[in-house]
């Protein structure tokens, strides 16, 4: 196990040796950022199969309460079917070992015209779960960053996006929470997050509307709200309606 301290010349925080960040270094950054949906202390006490077990058996109450005939073929598996789809897929974004492994690389000799230009990666389709609700929202994603002196590979930013959106979050939060974790492993002060959502607790129920939500979240000078930066990302990824579902 290797040990990960802030490198105070990336602004990063990285592993010692390889200067790798490391995926709990950022869950941690997160997780006391508020950044990440809040756990116990409990979180962690159950094994993965202990959990599937559990919630195998709240969702058959479940089904039991709202009088469903569990015995029926088309739900005969459909609380272990459920719960593996939590435990394994929907909500992994607290766990560090599924954190992308993200290896930056200095822009030195041919890429070093990229130091403080914008990297931008859009249309990075998505899907996370609501805090209110835990059903679904699909969301496009576009992503950008000043480059400094060292860069991400751009298929990077698209991991980050798809684990983080492994939780269930506000729309709000999890753009925050990919714009810290791209500044943690990128080691850049700038960065900006577009997420244009499409909310099932909005479509299928309430008020049974198609609306979209768009959030936007700025760190470092595309925090600042006249920012050239902050226009010049907008102007790029420009306004006309993308297709989410
Ligand atoms: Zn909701």
């Amino acid at each position: 196990m290797s040990s990960y301290n802030f490198c105070e010349e990336r602004n990063a925080i990285v592993d010692s040796k390889t200067c790798v960040t490391t995926g709990k270094s950022v869950i941690d950054v997160l997780m006391a950022e508020g950044l990440l949906t809040p756990m116990t202390d409990k979180a962690f006490a159950l094994s993965r199969d202990e959990k599937v077990a559990r919630i195998q058996e709240l969702m058959a109450e479940f089904l039991d309460v709202m009088g469903y005939d569990r015995t029926d073929p088309e739900l005969i598996d459909t609380p272990r079917r459920i719960a593996k789809m939590y435990v394994d897929e929907l909500l992994t974004a607290h766990d560090p070992a599924k954190f992308p492994k993200c290896t930056s690389f200095e822009t030195k000799g041919k890429d070093a015209s990229f130091a403080d230009e914008m990297v931008i990666e859009r249309d990075i389709f998505g899907a996370a779960l609501c805090s209110h609700h835990f059903l679904p929202y699909d969301f496009i994603c576009d992503v950008g960053y000043v480059a400094n002196e060292r860069m991400l590979g751009i298929s990077k930013l698209v991991r980050i996006v798809q684990q983080l959106s492994s939780t269930a979050s506000s729309q709000e939060t999890l753009g925050k929470a990919i714009a810290r974790a791209i500044q943690l492993v990128a080691g850049v002060e700038d960065v900006i997050v577009q997420i244009e959502g499409s909310h099932a607790c909005q479509r299928i129920r309430g008020a049974k509307s198609r609306a979209r939500t768009a959030t936007l979240a700025g760190t470092g000078r595309f925090g600042e709200r006249n920012s050239d930066l902050r226009k010049e990302f907008l102007a790029a990824i420009g306004s006309e309606r993308r297709e989410i579902l």
